[in-house]
């Protein structure tokens, strides 16, 4: 559903991603895990459109998007934290996209409605972001990145700045909403329990390169390289 060849990226003399290839099934979740600076971002950004890459393929059902701009590619991105609008309400900013596309005032308002219920924050519609906890922050920046029905979802580090306890119950949600809706998905992390819980595949970074890419079983248990079996 998803395939990405070959990808390279340098700034300037640092070689960031290095012969990167990964095939993702359509409804699959995959992790990119590593250590800080191992390039994960980096990817996620590619295939946003966000960076454009030194060479290297990035398909969506066989259809190249290295040359499209980051609204053709119909992908939802969740960042870390705090990128909510803070001066619009919650549903302004779960429409946002919907918006921006020109869909009708109305069907918007309902697409609104189905997500605020879907991340289970049926009434907090006319909340402003700096009225929410963190947690309830990063849900509706997932509704906001769902509301427009992207084809591929890409989450960056989305619990990180949460605390632990929450971090977990998060999970498990978007766990779920992502299987509700057989939303193809990249999660980047460094945590590797986080990955382990989470993933149908998991891809180990080191350097830029895919060290492993595999089940949680085989990444735990099977690692292949060295630096899989002491970083899991
Ligand atoms: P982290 O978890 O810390 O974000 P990461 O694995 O996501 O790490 P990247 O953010 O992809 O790593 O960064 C990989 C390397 O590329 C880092 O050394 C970073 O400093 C560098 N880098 C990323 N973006 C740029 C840029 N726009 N210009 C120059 N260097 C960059």
């Amino acid at each position: 559903f998803l395939e990405i060849s070959r990808l390279e990226k340098s700034f300037g003399p640092l070689h960031v991603v290095r012969d990167f290839n990964l095939d993702i099934e359509q409804g699959e979740f995959v992790s990119l895990l590593g250590p800080s600076g191992c390039g994960k971002t980096t990817v996620l950004r590619m295939v946003a459109g966000f960076e454009t890459p030194n060479h290297g393929a990035i398909r969506i059902e066989g259809r190249d998007m290295v040359r499209q701009r980051p609204n053709q590619r119909k992908i939802g991105m969740v960042f870390q934290a705090y990128a909510l609008f803070p001066n619009l309400t919650v549903a302004q900013n779960v429409g946002f996209g919907l918006k921006v596309a020109g869909v009708p005032r109305r069907e918007a308002a309902d697409r609104v409605a189905e997500m605020l219920a879907l991340i289970g924050l049926p009434d907090l519609g006319g909340r402003y972001p700096f009225q929410l906890s963190g947690g309830q922050q990063q849900r509706v920046a997932l509704a906001r990145a769902l509301a427009v029905r992207p084809r591929v979802l890409l989450l960056d580090e989305p619990l990180s700045a949460l605390d632990a306890k929450i971090r977990v119950s998060l999970r498990t949600e978007i766990r779920a909403i992502q299987q509700r809706l057989a939303i193809t998905t990249i999660f980047v992390t460094h945590d590797q329990e986080e990955a382990l819980s989470i993933s149908d595949r998991i891809v180990v970074m080191n350097g830029g390169i895919a060290e492993q890419v595999g089940t949680p079983f085989q990444i735990y248990n099977h690692p292949t390289t060295k630096f899989v079996a002491n970083f899991v």
